[in-house]
């Protein structure tokens, strides 16, 4: 409540990929900082979260990229079903927290929409999403990526 106006004054929190908010998580320890993404979470109303490392893989670790709906790592590892883990543990947080709209980055194969990379480690694109982003969206949250901003 802010008073003395008496006008209930609620933050809609947001999760984001933390590695938009510049954190060293991406699997080469690398970040993809994004202005708009960290001012959001400097005024608190984003969350910063990783669906790999809260499926439990470190910092670094082996590229991964969805190939006919597998996530499998460049020498191969099927890694989907961990990262799977990961994702429900993200809607987990997502219900608890009341988030209704997230912000994660483009083209991963836990974070991207609309177009990941094809499997191939060549750069290629392909129509999809990623893992986490995929069953957010079932959820009805609104997923948005860092070009959306
Ligand atoms: Fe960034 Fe998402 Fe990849 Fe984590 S899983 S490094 S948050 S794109």
């Amino acid at each position: 409540m802010c008073s003395p106006c008496g006008l209930a004054l609620v933050i809609e929190m947001k999760l984001v990929s933390a590695c938009l908010a510049g954190f060293n998580v991406r699997h080469d320890a690398g970040n993809k900082a994004n202005k708009k993404v960290m001012e959001l979470v400097k005024r608190g109303e984003a969350i910063p979260i990783c669906p790999e490392q809260i499926a439990g893989f470190s910092t670094p670790r082996e590229a991964r990229e969805i190939k006919e709906g597998r996530v499998l790592t460049k020498t191969g590892e099927d890694v989907t079903g961990q990262l799977q883990k990961g994702a429900e543990k993200v809607l987990q947080m997502a219900k608890e927290l009341g988030v209704k709209e997230v912000i994660f980055k483009a083209k991963s194969p836990s974070c991207g929409k609309g177009k990941v990379y094809d499997g191939t480690f060549s750069g290629k694109l392909v129509e999809g999403n990623g893992i986490a982003t995929e069953l957010l969206l079932k959820n009805g949250v609104k997923v948005l990526t860092e070009g959306e901003l």
